[in-house]
C-alpha cells in the first residue's frame, strides 16, 4: 500500500492477503455523487446515462450531456468516470424510441445513429478534461462495438474539421448478454469489460426484471451467473474486467466473485461499506482471512 490515505478511505482495497482491490461506485442521477468524497472510491465504474439522458429532447442535446459528463470528471478530480451510453429498451423503455422488445441498449443506438452521434460527441469533448471511459450496453456481437467505434472516429474527424477539442476514449462493454459473456475472447475490440449481473441472470435463466418474483429466481441463478462469469474471466484475455451489477454490492457474493478472479467492484454508493469490510477479511481467492 503507498500513500497517505488510511485504506479503509480509499477506493484501492487489499484483501487480508494484500491483493489490491479497486471499489468503485455506480451513479444513477448525477447529483448523487455530491454527498460521497471521490477519494473514498476509485471513482465512477458505471454512470448510467439514461437517467440523466431522460427525454428524446435530452437525447439530442449534445451541450447539456456534455455538462453532466464535466462534472462528474470534475468531481472524480482525475480518477477513472465510466459513462454507459444509453441504455434505453427493456426495463428503461423511454417514450417514442423502445417499440420492438429486441431493440435496446447498443441495438437501439445502432438504430438511431442520431441519437449515438450527439452522446459520441459530447463525450468525445469531455474525454479531454480528464480520465472518461465509455461504456457499451447489451452488447451482443463484436460487430456492435466496432460499429460504435466507426461512429467516434466519424464524429472525432468532423470535431476536428470544426476545432473543436476531443479525444477518443476508451470504449469498453458491459458483459450482461450471456452470448457475449460465452465467446467474450472474440470482442477484439473493447477496451474492458464490465459484468452486469441484473441482465446476465434474467437472460440466462428466462426471466423478466419487471416481474415481481424476479428476486427469488435471481437467487436461484446464482450459481449459474458465477460460472459463467468465472469462465468469462479467463476469456478477457488480461484487459480489464469489472463487475457493476448488483451481485457486486452483496457482501455475501463477495467471496465467490473474487474466487471468480474480479478484483475491481462497482456498487451503490451505499453498499461501498459493506464491500468493503467484506473484501477486507477475505483473500484473493475468496477464502476467508486468518481470524476471521
Ligand atoms: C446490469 O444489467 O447488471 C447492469 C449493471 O445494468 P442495469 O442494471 O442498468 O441494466
Ligand atoms: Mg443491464
Amino acid at each position: 500500500a503507498t500513500g497517505t490515505a488510511p485504506e479503509a478511505d480509499n477506493g484501492s482495497l487489499r484483501t487480508a492477503d494484500g491483493s489490491q482491490v479497486l471499489l468503485s461506485i455506480n451513479v444513477n442521477a448525477p447529483d448523487e455523487v455530491d454527498s460521497i468524497l471521490a477519494a473514498t472510491t476509485a471513482g465512477i465504474g458505471l454512470m448510467r446515462s439514461e437517467f440523466a439522458v431522460t427525454s428524446l429532447g435530452d437525447a439530442a442535446n449534445e451541450e447539456k450531456q456534455f455538462a453532466i459528463y464535466r462534472r462528474l470528471l470534475g468531481w472524480a478530480d482525475g480518477r477513472a468516470v465510466t459513462i454507459r451510453m444509453l441504455d434505453i429498451g427493456g426495463d428503461k423503455p423511454l417514450s417514442g424510441l423502445t417499440e420492438a422488445p429486441s431493440l435496446r441498449g447498443v441495438r437501439l443506438l445502432l438504430a438511431r445513429p442520431e441519437i449515438a452521434r450527439v452522446q459520441a460527441r459530447a463525450l468525445l469533448r469531455a474525454a479531454v478534461f480528464s480520465n472518461l471511459r465509455v461504456m457499451l450496453p447489451m452488447v451482443t456481437f463484436p460487430s456492435d462495438v466496432d460499429d460504435i467505434r466507426q461512429i467516434y472516429r466519424e464524429e472525432a474527424s468532423e470535431l476536428a474539421r470544426r476545432g473543436v477539442p476531443h479525444r477518443i476514449p476508451p470504449i469498453g462493454m458491459m458483459v450482461e448478454v450471456p452470448a457475449a459473456a460465452l465467446m467474450l475472447d472474440r470482442f477484439e475490440s473493447a477496451d474492458f469489460f464490465s459484468f452486469g449481473t441484473n441482465d446476465l441472470a434474467q437472460y440466462l435463466i428466462a426471466s423478466a426484471r419487471e416481474d415481481a418474483d424476479f428476486a427469488l429466481y435471481q437467487d436461484r441463478a446464482v450459481p449459474a451467473v458465477l460460472r459463467l462469469l468465472s469462465q468469462a474471466v479467463k476469456l478477457a484475455g488480461g484487459k480489464p474486467v469489472s463487475i457493476c451489477g448488483d451481485m457486486a454490492g452483496d457482501p455475501a457474493r463477495t467471496a465467490d466473485l473474487l474466487a471468480a478472479g474480479i478484483c475491481h467492484f462497482s456498487v451503490a454508493p451505499a453498499r461501498l461499506p459493506a464491500i468493503r469490510s467484506a473484501i477486507v477479511g477475505l483473500n484473493a481467492d475468496g477464502t476467508k482471512a486468518a481470524g476471521e
